[in-house]
């Protein structure tokens, strides 16, 4: 049987202040209080995985054990069918550049424009269908964990359209809509999101009846 987080603390693996928040307020009514990794100064361990649920549990493995609490952590990224489920887990890495002399930074359209170019590289009539994925993994100093994967199946457009949302949300119109992810209002792609799937699926295991 899964074991149960209960009300208590909980360490968020995130450096991220939006995830942390996001986070915070879908499990306080669980009666669960919420602290960054970041806050707590744990070391960010390096992705080394080859899929979500293992780069998830990389890091609520981590964040557990230097914490000794309870930690989550969430892997998340664009699977594209005819690419083979690329970019996947190197979905961030395929928007990083270099702007200047040593200075990294993330520039979401260029990653949008290589996979577009990938696509077009096979012709006009091209399925383009992708998924968005999110892996939550759970884990406790003592070893045990719980991991739960959430979908948002979708298709690739171009060019680019809707100034809401981040990273690839311009591109991609989830399944039954017309807009994109970066069209709809935050509030409803929150309702409908991969995240959105992940996070129903462990608060029905770990909170429900
Ligand atoms: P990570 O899970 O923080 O490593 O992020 C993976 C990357 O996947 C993000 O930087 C985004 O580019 C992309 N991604 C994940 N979820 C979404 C989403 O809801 N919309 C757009 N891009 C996303």
């Amino acid at each position: 049987m899964t074991r149960r987080l209960g009300s208590g603390k909980l360490v968020i693996a995130t450096h991220n202040a939006g995830k942390l928040k996001e986070i915070s307020a879908l499990l306080a009514p669980h009666g669960v209080s919420c602290i960054s990794a970041g806050s707590l100064g744990l070391p960010e361990p390096a992705e080394t995985g080859t899929t979500f649920v293992q780069n998830a549990l990389i890091k609520a493995r981590a964040a557990a054990e230097a914490s000794g609490m309870p930690a989550l952590a969430d892997d998340s990224g664009l699977a594209v069918d005819v690419l083979d489920g690329r970019p996947g887990v190197y979905t961030a890495d395929w928007a990083e550049r270099q702007w200047f002399e040593g200075q990294a930074g993330r520039d979401w359209y260029m990653a949008m424009g290589k996979v577009e170019g990938l696509l077009s590289e096979k012709g006009p009539g091209v399925d383009r269908s992708a998924t968005f994925h999110c892996a939550l993994a759970l884990a406790w100093p003592d070893g045990e964990q719980a991991v739960y994967e959430g979908t948002a199946p979708g298709s690739l457009t171009w060019p680019p359209r809707g100034e809401m949302g981040f990273g690839y949300d311009p591109v991609f119109v989830p399944h039954g809509r017309e807009q994109t992810f970066a069209e709809i209002a935050p509030e409803e792609k929150h309702a409908i999101s991969h995240r959105a799937d992940a996070f129903a699926k462990l608060v029905g295991e770990q909170f429900g009846g």
